[in-house]
């Protein structure tokens, strides 16, 4: 008889929510370990388990990491922004980017216009509607 000691297992955080035993076995120990149990939780309440396990089925072993990243985060999101989740930040920041855009357009049309006006060269060689050369 081997003195072999038996391997105890901390459950995981989905184990523990489902109050049942986790093992080597276990598909979600990985991703969810007991200390990310608020991860879990979020995920669970946004995807449940079933669709969780599916999803996680459905894309290849090196994907799945970053699978339940996201998962984690679309359900943190929506958590926020319960209506829209992860797409009101993304269009928040898409307004953002636009106006940006549209004001250094605005900065670089003064830049040409100060441009055209220092220009103590002599009478201007540049005809009306031709952009000005850097
Ligand atoms: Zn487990």
């Amino acid at each position: 008889m081997a003195n072999a000691l038996p391997v105890v297992y901390k459950a995981c955080a989905a184990c523990k929510h489902q109050r049942r035993r986790c093992d080597a076995n276990c598909e979600l120990a990985k991703y969810f370990p007991a200390e990310k149990a608020d991860d879990f939780e979020d995920v669970y309440h946004l995807y449940g388990m079933q669709n969780t396990l599916k999803i996680l089925k459905s894309v290849d072993e090196e994907e799945r990491d970053k699978t339940i990243e996201s998962l984690i985060m679309e359900a943190k999101m929506r958590l926020e922004y319960p209506v829209h989740g992860h797409f009101s930040v993304a269009r928040k920041l898409s307004i953002e980017i636009d106006k940006a855009e549209k004001e250094l357009e605005f900065v670089r049309r003064q830049i040409q216009l100060f441009r055209g006006s220092d220009n103590r060269a002599g009478p201007s060689t540049r005809r009306e509607g031709q952009p000005d050369q850097p």
